[in-house]
């Protein structure tokens, strides 16, 4: 960038008269070209593994001792996750603040092991809002809002607002959908403008793409790939480097293709084929040089912490020989959900278990089985052969009898139960049905004329109306009862720190008669008669724990989350009562106050 025109555009800050055609409207004190860009665009297709890629990216330069603040930019309309429909688009996951974002954010915060914020999603409906409020407001000063300059100066505020508020070094950010996408093409103008305007060496492109490998065929093809590339460059964005998917190594005589067709020399196109697991991404991106490549486009290299890098790669690779060590034990957990045939509805408890498995250095082996399938007389034949039940959160009926028949299985059995929200819900509803003696209990999320509303709406929100955003969200403390298992499973402290999303809790008014017949609340919230945790004594049971939060949403690579670990370590011991249980080397819990 020339002075002269770094000069032009600092002058129509906020600006939008007439006087220029420049819109660029930067939060106070903004300094461009201080902190840097990377930018990662999807061609081809989707469901390349733009986050895992993205995010292992980030993490080695992380590792590096680099500050990164990632952002995820997605094209849909939603303001945010929470309203999407599990089957189609995976796991709402829900962040400390209270977003609810897409399951990619998860990912972020595992891989970097940090809490995000609503600063780092964005998604097109939360862009327009803002538009539209702020021409109701007269921002724009009369003239005719267009997508360029304000709906993409908006996208490049956001991007330096969060920029200015991390102080990081990079801001990571991943743009949803596929090149060509009509979603996502003004974010993609947006990073054009934004190169432009922060100058040279201050924004990395990389282009993720698709080597496709007909079997019938039997060599790799790169015309989808160099359709995708020239698709990108055809918007007027050049990538820096381009890393290219494909099932197995992408041979030199693609990336030479490749690199011809898109301008980019051959030392920065990429092999980023399939791994064993996406825990051996990150120091394969570094093995290839991923990591050089970048910090010698944005001049970082100066930045970098040696030794904490050595550090940082010690801990995960410890993290990853557990992982992939050859287990000699295995256990068997059911998930009982509605949500079971899509994977990726519970990615976080998938996750979360895989943690613990690496910890516990036993293969996690997840039955996957749709609740609603489940019935009484059918319960111990679905359920045979599992050492462990894990019921996890939902909303509606349908699956729920299913569900409670789980828990009262688990509990008549000595099978380790974990409940999660609503699988907490369940097995108080089970509690008070078949110990309590109160044979219409139910939650009025399913049965609003019920004589028994063990579960009930909480009373903030009985004054809300309408859906999104409204649930009580987010990270909570969570006070523990002195001496319970919970407290003892998460090192003896008397207060955690776990994220929520429900509308509904246990009735106060049934809390004497629940605890009364042996259901011992262990965890509750600081202010409120909220019930938090729960579980039935040693005496009584080996591991029957449930929790009114999420705790798979903290569970990180190493830092399992202790709830999780404790049903199978709980499993373990069912499955090899002769065992003694290895402790996990894991670090303690980040959830942990
Ligand atoms: N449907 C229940 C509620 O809203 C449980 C929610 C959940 O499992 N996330 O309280």
């Amino acid at each position: 960038m020339t002075d002269t025109n770094e000069t032009e555009i600092l002058s129509a800050l906020g600006n939008s008269s007439d006087e220029t055609e420049f819109y660029t409207p930067y939060p106070a004190g903004y300094v461009p070209g201080k902190t840097k860009f990377v930018v990662v665009v999807g061609t081809v297709m989707s469901g390349l593994g733009k986050g895992i890629f993205s995010s292992s990216l980030a993490k080695i330069l992380k590792d590096k001792g680099l500050k990164v603040a990632p952002i995820k930019m997605e094209g849909y309309l939603n303001i945010d996750s929470g309203t999407l429909n599990p089957f189609r688009h995976g796991e709402v996951f829900v962040l400390d603040d209270g977003m609810e974002t897409d399951m990619d954010l998860g990912t972020y915060e595992r891989m970097l092991d940090e809490n995000l914020t609503r600063k780092n999603f964005v998604t097109s409906g939360q862009i327009f809002t803002r538009i539209l409020e702020q021409e109701r407001h007269g921002r724009y000063l009369g003239r005719d809002v267009q997508m360029i300059p304000h709906v993409t100066g908006e996208v490049k505020y956001t991007l330096r607002e969060l920029a200015m508020q991390s102080q990081a070094d990079l801001v990571f950010i991943e743009v949803g959908g596929t090149v060509g996408d009509y979603e996502n093409g003004y974010f993609i103008e947006a990073i054009r403008e934004l190169a432009y305007e922060e100058g040279e060496h201050s924004v990395c492109t990389v282009a993720l793409t698709y080597i496709m490998e007909p079997k019938s065929l039997g060599e790799q093809k790169s015309k989808a790939a160099q359709l995708g590339l020239r698709q990108l460059m055809e918007v007027g964005l050049q990538p820096h480097i381009i890393a290219c998917r494909c099932p197995s190594p992408v041979s030199e005589k693609v990336r030479q293709k490749i690199s011809m067709f898109s301008n980019v020399p051959l030392r920065r196109v990429f092999s980023m084929h399939d791994m064993e697991s996406i825990y051996l991404v990150p120091e394969m991106l570094r093995e290839a040089g991923l990591d050089r490549e970048v910090l010698t486009l944005l001049n970082l290299h100066e930045r970098v912490h040696q030794r904490q890098e050595d550090q940082a790669r010690r801990k995960w690779q410890g993290f990853v020989d557990r992982l992939l060590a050859p287990r000699e034990h295995s256990v068997n957990i059911a998930v009982t959900g509605k949500y079971t045939s899509v994977r990726d509805a519970y990615a976080s408890i998938d996750k979360a278990l895989e943690h613990c498995g690496a910890a516990a250095a036993c293969h996690v082996h997840i039955q996957w089985i749709d609740s609603t399938e489940i019935t009484r007389r059918n319960v111990a034949e679905m359920l045979k052969g599992c050492h462990g039940i894990l019921v996890p959160g939902g909303f509606g009926s349908r699956g729920a009898e299913g569900k409670i028949e789980c828990v009262r299985w688990a509990r008549e059995n000595h099978v380790p139960y974990l409940g999660i929200c609503l699988g907490f819900q369940m097995a108080v509803v089970e509690y008070a049905r078949n110990v309590c003696g109160l044979v219409d209990a139910n939650t009025t999320e399913f049965a609003s004329n019920t004589t028994a509303p063990v579960i009930d709406t909480l009373p903030e929100q009985k004054k809300i109306e309408g859906l999104g955003g409204n649930m009580r969200l987010g990270g909570k403390d969570v006070l523990l009862r002195p001496g319970s298992k919970v407290s003892h499973l998460y090192g003896n402290v008397d207060q955690v720190r776990l994220r929520f999303r429900h509308r509904y809790e246990v009735e106060p008014r049934y809390i004497p008669t629940l605890e009364k017949a042996g259901l011992i609340f262990s965890g509750h919230a600081p202010k409120q008669p909220i019930m938090q945790m729960l579980e039935l004594a040693d005496s009584v049971h080996p591991y029957f724990v449930a929790t009114q939060a999420h705790p798979c949403l903290t569970s990180r690579p190493l830092s399992p989350d202790p709830l999780f670990l404790g049903l199978v370590h709980a499993a373990l011991k069912r499955a090899y009562p002769q065992l003694t249980l290895q402790v996990a080397e894991a670090e303690p819990s980040a959830t942990a106050i």
